[in-house]
């Protein structure tokens, strides 16, 4: 069974709009069944108390864990829920019994919030970083990374899609690997989550953080924590509260049981029923077909922009993500995601992260154009895209004027 692409669209407000929205890799458009379940839930604790409306939706808000964990391959009760990504990806690492002397592995393309923890770790807790060696396709050389695997290493940390470049990380490899040597395995999922079928279990995963905003399509403001239920007892948490523990005598206390011993009390409830609506959501139309259906239009965007004069496609690795980078030999990244905004209604961002700098520099290049495609977005979009691309390039200053003469 396909993707019913007009479906999806219906159901996507935001694509109601003269928006083209290719900016799912920053955060994607919600569907409906997410905005409702986020509405609902304000308008009652407006209306009847925000205490009260918790309790109310209890079961619904124990059963967004449910969700998680069927989106991932894991156990509702190995599911912890947080504020973004980056909170749950810390309450992880942070939660490892780093020793002075202890070492982690870790990629060339690491998210750049991990590698500064990385290096806060360095200073405060005394252990070190050692960056695996690229491929030439640039994707982490899996063999090299087990090369350098030593008594000292204590994590193997990834990142499955890294948010400025196309390439995919051979995490199942890598998880194979840190399973043959009994080291841990973090993998931070936030561009793979809702966008390819994931399966900790196949993945070799001992923990996975991801987002709620990307290729989910959750709210903002949403992230969350999976750990194997085997790996709990070797993790101390660094902050307990009487969500994550139990005060059971003055001098006392009892950890939460599983994945909850992550968590603060104080959420918004909201945006975690929006969280479990986008997992429904995106099961409900199967990641198979979301998969598929990305892949296609991302290997159609990179062909049609491989066309366009002065146009490079700067995407490495072997297998491909729906996040399409490139730069044009004249017009600044930051010139052209502006005008294709403002002027063309076309959402795109600017990559010119510390990584894309350090990629580029050897070619004069310090920025890219970033153009992450999703299941709602169409050929006839990534056509706009490039004749929108092709008219800024000629010095045209907008949509209007691209199509003079024509009906717009
Ligand atoms: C966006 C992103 C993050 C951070 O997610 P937040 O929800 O913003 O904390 C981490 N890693 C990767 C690869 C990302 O793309």
């Amino acid at each position: 069974m396909g993707l019913d692409t007009q479906r999806l669209r219906a159901e996507t407000p935001g694509c109601r709009a003269e928006l083209v929205h290719f900016n799912n890799a920053g955060a994607s458009l919600m569907p409906q069944p997410v905005i409702e379940a986020v509405e609902h839930h304000w308008a009652e604790e407006i209306m009847s108390g925000g205490y009260e409306a918790a309790e109310r939706h209890a079961g619904q808000l124990q059963a967004t864990y449910g969700a998680v964990a069927r989106l991932v391959g894991g156990a509702s009760d190995e599911v912890s829920f947080f504020d973004n990504a980056t909170r749950a990806w810390q309450a992880a690492f942070f939660a490892m019994d780093w020793q002075s002397g202890d070492q982690l592995i870790t990629g060339q393309s690491e998210y750049n919030s991990n590698m500064i923890a990385f290096r806060h770790a360095e200073k405060r807790l005394g252990i070190e970083v050692v960056l695996a060696p690229d491929t030439p396709d640039g994707i982490v050389d899996v063999a090299a990374l087990e090369g350098l695997i030593t008594a000292r290493t204590r994590l193997i940390a990834i990142s499955h899609m890294p948010t400025n470049d196309g390439l995919i990380n051979p995490a199942r490899e890598i998880g194979q690997l840190a399973r043959r040597h009994g080291v841990p395995f973090l993998l931070d999922a936030c561009q793979s989550v809702g966008q390819m079928p994931i399966d900790v279990k196949a993945l070799g995963c001992t923990m996975l953080s991801a987002t709620g905003r990307k290729y989910l399509r959750g709210p903002r403001g949403t992230g969350f924590l999976w750990v194997d239920g085997n790996a709990l007892d070797a993790l101390r948490p660094h902050a307990l509260d009487i969500q994550s523990a139990q005060w059971t005598d003055v001098d006392r206390f009892q950890m939460a049981a599983g994945s909850r011993r992550f968590e603060l009390w104080e959420r918004n409830v909201a945006t975690q029923l929006g969280l479990g609506a986008a997992c429904q959501y995106a099961l409900e139309i199967g990641l198979e077909n979301i998969w598929d259906h990305v892949r296609g239009l991302a290997a159609g965007m990179r062909g049609m922009l491989a066309e366009l004069p002065g146009m490079t496609v700067q995407d490495r690795g072997v297998e491909k993500s729906g996040i399409v980078t490139f730069f044009h030999e004249s017009v600044p990244a930051e010139v052209l995601v502006a005008a294709l905004r403002d002027e063309f209604g076309i959402n795109t961002s600017v990559s010119n992260t510390q990584l894309t700098r350090r990629a580029l520099r050897a070619r004069g290049v310090t920025s890219l154009v970033r153009a992450s495609v999703h299941a709602y977005n169409t050929p006839e979009e990534i056509e706009r895209l490039g004749a929108s691309l092709m008219a800024l390039a000629d010095g045209k200053r907008n949509y209007r004027e691209l199509n003079a003469g024509q009906p717009v």
